[in-house]
């Protein structure tokens, strides 16, 4: 595997300060609004754009910025302490870049990754339908060639840029009595058009302003030359390439979320007074502090390890199992215990709080459920010691 090289420290952290100058003016003063509202920020993904975020990770000489996956995971976590749902809108996006930068022809790579990079074609993976998540290799949409093209139909749900994005990864089965049942897999570039349809917006506990769909494609035509890659039967692999990088991301999310609810609370546990004195000087409160605070650098640990593998071009998906599992983990727990420091105000709509403890949880679903990390880690554990 060859990922893009670090860059030097001095260009990181340029990188770094403007996405915290665009955080601070063009994103804080908003958030309430377009989370309470679920509005899709439009505005802020045309400062994105600019920024450069929908090219974060696509090498340079198709029009991305190349940064390695370290930089990457800092601005998934800066962007996440202040409203993770705008990571939604550049993470998968960038998985499907990473598919076709991985393993896409030349062709392909030269048609779709600048617009990619500029943000002008934006989108995300459609892997899961109706009836499967995690058992992908169930998934029911068929694909079936007709001369120079594929007529494709079937359902795919949880789609995240859906109604925003034009183009999508799509998981589909090219040959459904195939034996074992991944040989039967292909994974399409598809651009919106007759036949695809956004047949319902879906409604969620947290993770608002991003759009989150349902697709129906009806005898949708898609050209042969969109398979990635060129060959059918390799679509699972190519999807679940982009899953050590998608964990790497999640796992910079949960950071990001944890760090925001422990800021939240150790500013208000100074302000707030009970029996004569703040609370952050009763010792029920200064133990969650402490334990808050060990999860979250804990948790940023495993990921700048996990990304720092990864950019070595080493295979890594226990180290990235392992930073998925505790720092998602790390932010249900920070994110409830905010909460209770912040008594009845951490159940108040007026307080950033209940957002991130909204938020949380799609953490430990999203990029292979936390059950399955566990078993990802200990099937890893168990190959690389042998007895
Ligand atoms: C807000 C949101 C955004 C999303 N965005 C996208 C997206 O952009 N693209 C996309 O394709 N999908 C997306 N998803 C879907 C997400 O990836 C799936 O929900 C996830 O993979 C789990 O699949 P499932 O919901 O079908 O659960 P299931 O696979 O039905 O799992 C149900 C439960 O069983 C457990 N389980 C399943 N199999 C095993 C096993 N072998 N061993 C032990 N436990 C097991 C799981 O851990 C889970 O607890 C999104 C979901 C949400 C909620």
């Amino acid at each position: 595997m060859e990922h893009e090289r670090p860059r030097d420290g001095d260009a990181e952290a340029l990188i770094l300060d403007s996405v915290r100058r665009f955080l601070e003016r063009d994103v804080k003063p908003h958030v309430h609004r377009l989370e309470h509202d679920d509005v899709y920020p439009e505005e802020i993904v045309e400062k994105m754009k600019v920024l450069g975020l929908f090219g974060a990770t696509i090498a340079a000489e198709y029009g991305g910025l190349g940064l390695s996956t370290q930089t990457y995971a800092r601005i998934v976590e800066l962007v996440s302490t202040v409203w993770m749902s705008l990571s939604g809108i550049f993470n998968s996006h960038l998985i499907m870049a990473a598919a076709v930068q991985r393993f896409g022809t030349e062709e392909q790579k030269r048609r779709f990754l600048p617009r990619f990079a500029s943000g002008e074609l934006r989108g995300g993976l459609a892997l899961t339908e109706p009836d499967c998540g995690t058992d992908l290799q169930a998934i029911r949409t068929v694909a079936r060639r007709e001369g120079d093209q594929y007529r494709i139909n079937g359902t795919k749900t949880w789609i995240s840029n859906g109604i925003y994005g034009q183009c999508f990864a799509l998981l589909v089965k090219t040959d459904p009595g195939a034996q074992p049942r991944h040989r039967g897999m292909s994974l399409f570039l598809a651009e919106k058009g007759p036949g695809f349809a956004v047949s319902r917006k879906l409604e969620k506990l947290g993770y608002k302003g991003i759009d989150s769909a349902e697709l129906v494609f009806s005898d949708y035509r898609i050209p042969a030359d969109r398979l990635i890659g060129g060959g059918e039967g390799r679509g699972l692999q190519h999807a679940l390439g982009g899953l050590e990088l998608g964990r790497i991301n999640v796992a910079a999310r949960g950071v990001g979320v944890a760090q925001a609810a422990l800021d939240e609370a150790v500013r208000y546990s100074q302000l707030r007074h009970t029996f004569g004195k703040p609370i952050c000087e009763h010792q029920a409160i200064a133990l969650k502090l402490g334990e808050m605070a060990t999860q979250v650098r804990a948790a940023r640990l495993l990921v700048e390890d996990a990304a720092r593998i990864y950019d070595r071009g080493e295979r890594c998906d226990m180290e990235a199992g392992m930073a998925k599992l505790f720092a998602t983990e790390a932010a249900i727990d920070c994110s409830l215990e905010s909460m209770r420091i912040h008594g009845g105000y951490g159940y108040s709509k007026e307080f950033t709080v209940e957002r991130l403890y909204r938020d949380a949880p799609l953490l430990v679903i999203g990029e292979g459920t936390n059950e399955m990390q566990r078993l990802i880690i200990a099937r890893q554990l168990i190959q690389r010691n042998p007895v």
